[in-house]
Order: C-alpha cells, then structure tokens, then sequence
C-alpha cells in the first residue's frame, strides 16, 4: 500500500462517498465521512475504527471551519479532501423556482467551497494536500430538465480549475472528478424534483423523466470501480486536474467537445471579426 493517509470525504451514508470510504478504509487509510445524522454517524464508524464520522450538513456553512479545526486535532492532519456532497435537482428551468436552485448551488458549489476555504489555509501550511470535487459529467455537457444541475456541476468544474492553478505552487493538487451514470441513490432517494406546472414540455421532459426513473438503479457504472479509480488519482505523483469516469462520460464529452470545436470553426469569421 502507498503511505496511509487522512481523507476528509463529505457525504458517506452512500453512493460514491460511502464506496470511496470503505476502498479507502480497506486500503489503510483513516476516513473522517461526514453524515447528517446520529445514527448515520454510528453506522459510518460501524465500519472500522479507522472510520471517524462527524455530522455535518454542507451548507451550514459557520459549522465548517470549526468542524475542520476540530478534525485535526481529533483525529490529524487531513491529507486529502473530497468533495463528494450533493443531489440533483430535476425539473424545467421555466417550472422551476429560484429557491430551488439556490438550494442547487448552496449544497453542490457553495457547500464545497466553504469546505475547500477550511482545509486551504492548512493545506497552504503544510505545502502539500489534494482536493477532490466530484463534479459530473453534467458539468461538461447539458441536458434538458436538469438545468440547475448542471449548472452547479459547471460552476464547480471551473472552481476547481482555476483554484488548481492558484495553490499548485504550494504543492496541493485539485482534481474535478466527473463521473457519467452510476448506480447511486443519485436518482432515486436524493433526487428533488420539481412538479410539473406547464403543458408545452410534456413532449420534451415528460420521456426524460420517466427514462431516468426507470434507469435508476441500473446505470452502467459501478460506484466501487469509481472508487478505486479515485484512489488511483489520489496516489498519483501528478494528479489530473480532470478525471472522467465511466465511458458514457467519455463518449458524451467527447461528442460536445467535437460539436464546440465545429461551431467554433463555423463562427470563426465573426469571432475574429471585433479585434482592433
Ligand atoms: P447519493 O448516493 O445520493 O449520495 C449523496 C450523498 O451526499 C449522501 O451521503 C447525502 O447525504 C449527501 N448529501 C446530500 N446533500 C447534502 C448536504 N446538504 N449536506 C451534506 N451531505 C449531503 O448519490 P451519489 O451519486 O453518490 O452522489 C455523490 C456525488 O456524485 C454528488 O455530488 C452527485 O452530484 C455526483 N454525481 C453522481 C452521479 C451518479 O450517476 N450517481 C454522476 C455524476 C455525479 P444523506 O444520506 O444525508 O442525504
């Protein structure tokens, strides 16, 4: 095994903070998970006594810091951070109410930069660290009826490159991991979905909504190999600012990547065209 370490991983009661967790635990490491309940917390520590649970929910953004300081006496100093919190929300953009995707951004963009600006000073001082933002695939390309999701997912996939650059000289790495569909509770139980209010995009939405209720639960992906994976990274000498995981990730974001290049080739002229 590479030398033990302290992950800090927000979000373990399932899905990939739950698998990253128990490979991470099974692979010698200590895991402080957060959850937001007590008996979260118990079933969390249930696993090892390597597994330190504290509960904590994202955007009780005061809490943060505090809980942080509080980890690294308690337990050390926290090594790797992985930003693994988060829900989608489903729902029109147009049905949709702003509080909506405040809640959206709070949980997956604010909740996880309140995070970052906790461990960064402490990262800062001991010149070294790696954040992980489990971002998505959604944060690269978009699809209808997840609008707010998407959004977030770009939002933090930027956050995350641009904080990579600002902290690499001080040793610490940030990589935006994004995975295509895998079989969490992303879907099922942690979906928020809006209700539906205006007939237009019954032929729009209507299908996309009933698919993915029908594919949770059976998605290509498999949320330990995604841990595993993740570990990968975290061992790395020289981690990636992105990682895709999942060949659905790949071949979707390769296809918008090739669609963005031809429609930057097409409008070329006139983008070139306000220079001087
Ligand atoms: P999941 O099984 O539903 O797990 C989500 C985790 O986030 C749970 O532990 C949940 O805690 C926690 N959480 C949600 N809101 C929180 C908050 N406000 N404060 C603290 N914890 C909170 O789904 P998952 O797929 O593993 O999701 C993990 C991350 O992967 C998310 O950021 C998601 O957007 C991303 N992702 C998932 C997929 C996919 O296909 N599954 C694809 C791309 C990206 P509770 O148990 O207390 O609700």
């Amino acid at each position: 095994m590479a030398s033990s370490k302290i992950l800090l991983i927000t979000g373990v009661s399932s899905g990939f903070g739950r698998a990253l967790a128990q490979e991470a635990l099974a692979a010698g490491h200590k895991v402080v998970g957060t959850v937001r309940s007590a008996e979260a917390k118990r079933d969390f520590e249930s696993l090892s006594a390597r597994a330190f649970g504290r509960v904590l929910d994202v955007t009780d953004f005061d809490a943060i810091d505090g809980i942080v300081a509080e980890i690294e006496t308690a337990v050390g100093p926290v090594d790797v951070l992985v930003n693994n919190a988060g829900y989608g929300h489903e729902g029109v953009m147009e049905e949709s109410p702003l509080s909506e995707m405040r809640r959206q951004f709070d949980v997956n963009v604010f909740g996880a930069v309140a995070m970052m600006k906790a461990v960064l000073p402490l990262m800062r001082e001991r010149r070294r660290g790696h954040i992980l933002n489990i971002t998505s695939m959604g944060g690269y390309i978009t699809m209808p009826g997840i609008t707010y999701y998407c959004g977030s997912k770009f939002a933090l996939e930027g956050i995350s490159e641009a904080l990579g650059k600002e902290v690499k000289a001080f040793g610490i790495a940030v990589t935006a991991v994004a995975p295509g569909s895998f079989r969490t509770d992303w879907a099922g139980r942690s979906m928020t979905r809006t209700p539906r209010s205006i007939g237009d995009y019954n032929h729009i939405f209507d299908p996309i909504r009933k698919a993915r209720e029908e594919k949770s639960g059976k998605q290509l992906g498999d949320p330990q190999k995604a841990a595993r994976a993740m570990l990968a990274a975290i061992a790395a000498d020289r981690p990636p600012a992105h990682l895709l995981l999942g060949s659905d990730a790949l071949g979707l974001v390769r296809d918008k990547l090739s669609v963005l290049e031809d429609e930057i080739r097409d409008w070329e002229a006139v983008t070139v065209s306000t220079d001087g």
